[in-house]
């Protein structure tokens, strides 16, 4: 009997001593009252409606209404979050149906992907990370949120953080290229300009870090595609931009479309209950990427949405974006015991903390207010930055012959099926952003030199047949050359010649992976031709992933990348090729040479067989070794030498300097690179990383000194445990103007 009570006794304690309670794993507890206070108020269907998201047009709340009885779940709070609908008018109403009728009237959180600026629009996520100007990235995100916000939207799902290395990867425009420190920062800087200090603030909104984890990764950069990976990479590559976002505090997270190691994100108990809430603490909401949890039917890893509901949040999906799975299935999942009501639970405590966070419950509607909506979204003075963006942006990849900058007489011949275009530069993911209203590359060099030049101009050829827009499949045109005697003719009557080619804003983004991923159609054969008249030519390249442009390269004087720059984008690339701003991006994801080469990238890992004078080691026989243009690389009207790199220790840090001296003609900013090889280790580590950067100005003539310490935090990596670990022994510590052009120093570290 003794015995039975002390067996019983014990079993009441395990759960104290062992920490193990009816909460799921890694779940938060929540010190707001309120948020304690409504839950308990709420039945089981409301609970899981707050987990239920719908994609609305504008016109649900005009006559049609919404479809498939959607309309009554929005009438009985069954409905948690909406994307898509804009407007302080159009959230307003809805808000209003849902507050007013719904039981309990917990309002609505409104969701829109703001990528790269709502109304005014920025250049693409990869451009402006070619910036590497964090505070200025963090002012167009705060932009974007101002003008997101102030059309009753509360929420963006952006930055995306994905550390990619694949340019024929589609999505590669969206995030911030190869490197995860550069990324991490960038997230961080995007993060903060979105959310602000304050989320209550009617112009701020909510971030989403996204898509955890691994989406970059797609094999053959083919999106949605497989992504085997193992833990030293998931560590040490593709975690830190996400870890970051949990330390700047992101909002939200979203799930990605794709499986690690044959494990669907979106239903990875790994990455999300382990890792995301339990080791790293995160209190925030995940929400399904579009219909990711009735895809895990496709994946094969359920039999049916029922399964696939259970399989989502039990690893810790939050909100089901659009696949109907939870609102249909979860009631009868936690009435059958397959998901615990704890699971619930704590899924809509981070959803209501968040409507408290956002001030919704305090007033449902004061984001939507029409009058501010007028005063902020496509204010004047937005333009003015998306200008500033969009120049520092740019990349000058080549630059010889004296031709740039323009020298601002003469005959300028403007080449190209970009040239006059209006609608590519403004990208991809567009918002709000109108069609065609972007600059011209064409209008901007009018702007900029009005009658000192004569502009004589020629598309040369076109780039696509319709349809151009986001849902269709783009069919690139290879057929009609009839354009290219006027471009020639051109060519031979022009001083210098600007000649645009590259991709239209749906050439790359999400389902925009390409196999090939040089200048599509005829672009190449029309650049040739005109080469053969006239051998001034600035190749302005618009595009929005790195290209396979070897034979531009060799031939072609001047190549400056724009990417695409948004809605100042020809006053932006005029501003640079006139001189009045120096070019200082550098790029953030290497250019391959071919596409055979893909991925490519500057941390790589030595391997067993490292270059060498003998056939057998790891290369392509076909072409050379190296990147065309490498991370960090990025030329300047003037040149920027280095000398002097001292490397010094003491017990806690590295410190570490360099002198650049502006020994050019131009004043101009220069990106300070600092990378580190850790020699030996228990893994592999990469030959160069990123460990700091410093963008400053340095007149001509002036030379600078460049501090950077390192602590043994900063020389750490990721183990095969996930653990940070510092291991003693020698590093290169390099300083320099890319990942290719480096000071280097060896030191050795106990
Ligand atoms: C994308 C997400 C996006 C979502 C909502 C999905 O197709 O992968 O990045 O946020 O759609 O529009």
């Amino acid at each position: 009997m003794k015995n039975m009570i002390t067996r019983y006794l014990a079993l009441l304690l395990l759960p104290v001593l062992f920490g193990c309670s009816n909460l799921p794993a890694g779940a938060q507890e929540n010190d707001d009252p309120r948020v304690e206070k409504l839950l308990a108020r709420m039945t089981l269907k409301e609970k899981i409606g707050q987990m239920n998201q719908y994609s609305v047009g504008p016109n649900l709340t005009g006559p049609s209404g919404p479809q498939d009885g959607r309309y009554e779940r929005f009438m009985k709070g069954e409905v948690g979050s909406v994307l898509n609908l804009v407007g302080a008018e159009e959230t307003r109403k809805l808000q209003k149906l849902v507050v007013e009728n719904s039981r309990l009237g917990i309002p609505l959180i409104f969701s829109y992907d703001v990528i790269h600026g709502y109304k005014t629009i920025f250049p693409l996520p990869l451009a402006e990370s070619a910036s590497w100007d964090l505070d200025l990235m963090e002012k167009s995100a705060r932009v974007a949120a101002q003008e997101t916000a102030a059309s009753g939207v509360h929420w963006t799902f952006a930055p995306m953080v994905d550390v990619s290395r694949d340019a024929r990867w589609g999505r590669v425009m969206e995030g911030s290229g190869e490197d995860p420190y550069l990324g991490s920062l960038i997230a961080n800087a995007r993060i903060k300009g979105l959310q602000g200090d304050d989320l209550s603030d009617v112009l701020t909104i909510a971030a989403c870090a996204k898509h955890f984890v691994g989406y970059g990764f797609a094999e053959s950069g083919k999106d949605y595609n497989a992504v085997n990976i193992g833990r030293n990479m998931l560590h040490n590559v593709l975690l830190p931009p996400f870890k970051a976002s949990v330390e700047s505090g992101a909002a939200t997270f979203m799930n990605a479309f794709n499986d690690i190691d044959g494990v669907p994100s979106t239903a990875n108990q790994y990455i999300l209950r382990e890792l995301l809430f339990q080791k790293w603490g995160y209190k925030g909401v995940v929400v399904s990427d579009w219909n990711s949890i009735g895809e895990l039917v496709n994946h094969g890893v359920a039999k049916d949405e029922s399964q696939a509901s259970a399989l989502a949040v039990n690893a810790g999906s939050h909100i089901d974006m659009e696949a109907d799975a939870y609102i249909e299935n979860l009631e009868q999942l936690v009435k059958d015991g397959i998901v615990k009501e704890e699971v619930i639970d704590d899924a809509v405590r981070r959803i209501l903390q968040l409507k408290y966070d956002l001030g919704l419950f305090d007033d449902p509607y004061k984001y939507s207010d029409v009058e501010r909506e007028k005063q902020i979204v496509g204010a004047s003075e937005f333009k003015d930055i998306a200008r500033e963006v969009a120049a520092k942006s740019i990349v000058l990849l080549k630059s010889e012959n004296d031709l740039l900058p323009l020298s601002g007489k003469g005959k300028i011949g403007i080449i190209g099926p970009l040239a006059k275009d209006k609608d590519s530069p403004i990208g991809n993911w567009r918002a709000q952003g109108e069609s065609n209203s972007a600059i011209s590359l064409y209008e901007g060099i009018e702007n900029a030199f009005g009658d000192a030049v004569q502009l004589n101009y020629a598309k040369g050829c076109d780039l696509s047949i319709g349809p151009n827009n986001f849902f269709e499949e783009l069919q690139i045109e290879a057929e009609d050359r009839s354009g290219f005697a006027k471009a020639v003719q051109v060519a031979r009557s022009s001083d210098v010649v600007l000649i645009v080619l590259g991709e239209t804003a749906y050439m790359s983004g999400e389902a925009r992976s390409r196999s090939e991923i040089g200048l599509p159609g005829l672009q190449l054969e029309l650049l040739k031709a005109v080469h053969k008249v006239n051998k001034n030519i600035v190749l302005v390249l618009m595009n929005g992933r790195p290209l396979t442009i070897p034979w531009a390269a060799e031939n072609v004087p001047a190549i400056v990348e724009t990417w695409h720059l948004g809605s100042e984008a020809g006053n932006a690339i005029a501003d640079v090729l006139s001189g009045k701003v120096n070019p200082s991006g550098k790029l953030p994801m290497s250019f391959p040479r071919a596409v055979g080469q893909a991925p490519i990238y500057y941390n790589k890992l030595n391997t067993g067989r490292p270059e060498s004078d003998m056939v057998f080691y790891s290369h392509h026989m076909d072409v050379e070794n190296s990147p065309q243009y490498p991370f960090g690389h990025g030329l300047s009207y003037t040149t920027f030498d280095y000398s002097n790199l001292v490397v010094a220790q003491n017990q806690e840090e590295v410190s570490v300097s360099v002198q650049v001296v502006n020994a050019g003609d131009h004043n101009g900013e220069e990106v300070v690179q600092l990378y580190i090889r850790d020699i030996v280790a228990s893994t592999s580590r990469p030959v160069l990383e990123l460990k700091g950067f410093t963008k400053l100005m340095i007149a001509v003539g002036e030379t600078k000194k460049v501090e950077f310490k390192l602590t043994k935090t900063d020389l750490s990596f990721y183990d095969r445990n996930g653990d940070h670990v510092f291991e003693p022994g020698e590093f290169n510590i390099s300083v320099g103007t890319s990942s290719a052009k480096l000071l280097t120093q060896k030191i050795e570290i106990n």
